[in-house]
C-alpha cells in the first residue's frame, strides 16, 4: 500500500508523518531543494485559537510538527497586539528538525521533483509525474494527498500583485506551482475580494543587522519590538487591507512597525516602501531579506483551492485528498498541519479499506474543517480567510466556547470525542514499515 503526497510544506509534511504512522509506504514529493513551503518565512504559532487546536491534535496522537516547532522555538508564552501566549520558531533551524521527524517516521523524501502532469484511470488518480523535459519520472500509489498550497505563480503575482517580489517560494529557479487537482480535470477555487483575486502575502523578514542596536537587543530580549511610524494616520492602509492574514488588520499594524524575532526581523506587513522604512528612526539601513523586494510587493496566495469534503477528499477524484491551503481558505502552519494529518490519514485509511475520518464540531479543527467547506460556497466567504489565531475564526472559536488553553479540558473534549490516540502510530504496521524502510 503506497501514497505518494505532492508538496513538503507544512501540509505535505503533517500528511506524510500521519499516512506513514498508518503504516503504508509514503513518499513525499517537493519541488524546491527545501521542505516547509511558505513556512521557511513564518514562524508564529501556538498564539490565541492556535493553541487550543495544537493540543487538540497533541490529544489525538499526531503532535510531531508541533514538537519540531516547539524544539526550535526562539521564544515562547509572549504577547503582541491581538496576540496571547504565542511562540514563535527560529526560520534557520526549523527545515533540518523537521527533515529529521520525516526521516524518523520512515518516510521516503525526494526533491526537486515538481509533479506537473498526471495520469487517470477514469475518476482514479493512478500516478503523478514530472515534465517529460525533466525526464518524465512517475511515481504510481494507491491513493494521493495534494499540499501544494495556494500561492500565485509568477504570472499571477505580476498580474494580481506588485510583481514577483522574489520570494523564498524561488519559481524561478524550481518552476512555478502547479496544482494536482487541476491537472486531474478538477475545477480549482480562488479566493476574491472585489477586484482583488487572492492575497498577498502579510509579513517580510528584515536583516536584524541592518537594524539600530537598541531595536536589535530589545528583539533578541523580548521578541517584540514596536515602533511608531512618524505622522502615521488611523486611516486604512492598503498595505494591510490586502493582507492573506487578517487577523492583523488592526491599527497597531497600520501607526508602528511591529516586529517579531525570528531568527531575522519579521515585519509584520506585506510590503514597506524601502526609502519610507529608511526614514523611520532606527531603521536607517533597513535591508529586505525575504521576499528580496519587499519594499515593492509580496506573494499572491488563496488562488487555486481545491473543493473537497469534510474527510478532505477532492471532488470528483476517488483517491486524492488534500491539506494546508490547498484545502480552503485557511491561514497558518498549524491550519495546514492540522488539515495535513488529517488528509494523510484518511488517505492511509482509503488504502487500508477502512471508513474515512470526519472530525466531529465538538472539536475546533472538525468546526474549522465544515466551516471553511461551507464559507467557500458563498461570495462572502471566498472574500474572508480563517484561522484559530484570529479574525472571523477566532471570533467564532470564543462564541462556541471552543477556546481554551486548558490542556486538561482540551483532553477531555477529544476524550468525549472518542477520538484520543486516533492518530497514532499502529504499531504492529508500523514496526514492519521503518523494519522495511531500514
Ligand atoms: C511571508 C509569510 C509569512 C507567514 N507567516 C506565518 C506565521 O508566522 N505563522 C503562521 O501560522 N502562518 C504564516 N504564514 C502562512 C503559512 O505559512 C501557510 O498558511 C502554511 O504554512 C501553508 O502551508 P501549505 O503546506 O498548505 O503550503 P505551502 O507552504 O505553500 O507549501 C506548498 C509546498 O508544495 C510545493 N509544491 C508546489 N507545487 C508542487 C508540485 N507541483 N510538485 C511538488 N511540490 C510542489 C511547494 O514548493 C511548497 O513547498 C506565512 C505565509 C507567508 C507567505
Amino acid at each position: 500500500m503506497k501514497i505518494v503526497v505532492i508538496g513538503g510544506g507544512w501540509a505535505g509534511c503533517a500528511a506524510a508523518i500521519a499516512a506513514a504512522k498508518q503504516g503504508v509506504d509514503v513518499t513525499l514529493l517537493e519541488r524546491t531543494d527545501s521542505l516547509l513551503g511558505t513556512g521557511l518565512v513564518g514562524g508564529i504559532f501556538r498564539n490565541n485559537g492556535r493553541y487550543t487546536a495544537t493540543e487538540e491534535m497533541v490529544a489525538m496522537g499526531c503532535g510531531e510538527m508541533f514538537d519540531a516547532m516547539d524544539a526550535c522555538t526562539t521564544h515562547t508564552n509572549m504577547e503582541f497586539p491581538g496576540h496571547k501566549h504565542a511562540s514563535l520558531y527560529s526560520i534557520a533551524t526549523i527545515e533540518p528538525e523537521v527533515q529529521r521527524s520525516l526521516a524518523a517516521a520512515g518516510v521516503d523524501v525526494r526533491y526537486q521533483v515538481r509533479i506537473a502532469e498526471v495520469e487517470m484511470d477514469g475518476t482514479r488518480l493512478r500516478a503523478v509525474k514530472t515534465h517529460e523535459n525533466k525526464g518524465g519520472i512517475r511515481f504510481e500509489a494507491d491513493a494521493f494527498v495534494e499540499t501544494t498550497g495556494t500561492s500565485g505563480v509568477v504570472t499571477v503575482c505580476n498580474k494580481y500583485g506588485n510583481a514577483c517580489s522574489m520570494c523564498v517560494l524561488r519559481c524561478h529557479t524550481f518552476g512555478t506551482r502547479v496544482g494536482v487537482a487541476a491537472r486531474a480535470g478538477v475545477t480549482e477555487i480562488s479566493g476574491r475580494k472585489g477586484d482583488q483575486v487572492g492575497a498577498m502575502s502579510g509579513s517580510c523578514k528584515l536583516l536584524k543587522e541592518s537594524l539600530a542596536p537598541h531595536i536589535r537587543e530589545e528583539l533578541n530580549r523580548k521578541g517584540v519590538v514596536i515602533v511608531p511610524i512618524p505622522g502615521a494616520g488611523n486611516g486604512s492602509d492598503h498595505k494591510v487591507s490586502i493582507k492573506a492574514c487578517q487577523q492583523y488588520s488592526q491599527p497597531e499594524y497600520t501607526q508602528s512597525i511591529v516586529l517579531l524575532d525570528t531568527g531575522h526581523a519579521k515585519l509584520m506587513t506585506p510590503y514597506f516602501p524601502q526609502a519610507e522604512l529608511r526614514r523611520i528612526p532606527g531603521f536607517e539601513n533597513a535591508r529586505f531579506e525575504d521576499p528580496y523586494s519587499g519594499g515593492i510587493g509580496n506573494s499572491i496566495r488563496f488562488v487555486g483551492m481545491a473543493p473537497r469534503d469534510d474527510a478532505l477528499k477532492v471532488d470528483g477524484i476517488d483517491n486524492l485528498f488534500c491539506g494546508g491551503e490547498k484545502a480552503g481558505l485557511l491561514v497558518g502552519h498549524t491550519e495546514a498541519v492540522v488539515t495535513g494529518v488529517l488528509a494523510g490519514y484518511n488517505a492511509a485509511r482509503l488504502t487500508l479499506g477502512q471508513a474515512l475520518l470526519v472530525l466531529p464540531d465538538s472539536l475546533a479543527i472538525g468546526d474549522a474543517i465544515r466551516h471553511v467547506r461551507e464559507q467557500m460556497q458563498t461570495e462572502k466567504g471566498l472574500g474572508l480567510k480563517f484561522t484559530f489565531s484570529g479574525s472571523v475564526y477566532f471570533e467564532r472559536m470564543k462564541e462556541r466556547g471552543s477556546y481554551t488553553t486548558d490542556i486538561g479540558a482540551i483532553r477531555r473534549r477529544v476524550e468525549a470525542a472518542g477520538l484520543t490516540d486516533v492518530f497514532a502510530a499502529r504499531t504492529e504496521l508500523d514496526a514492519r514499515r521503518v523494519a522495511r524502510a531500514a
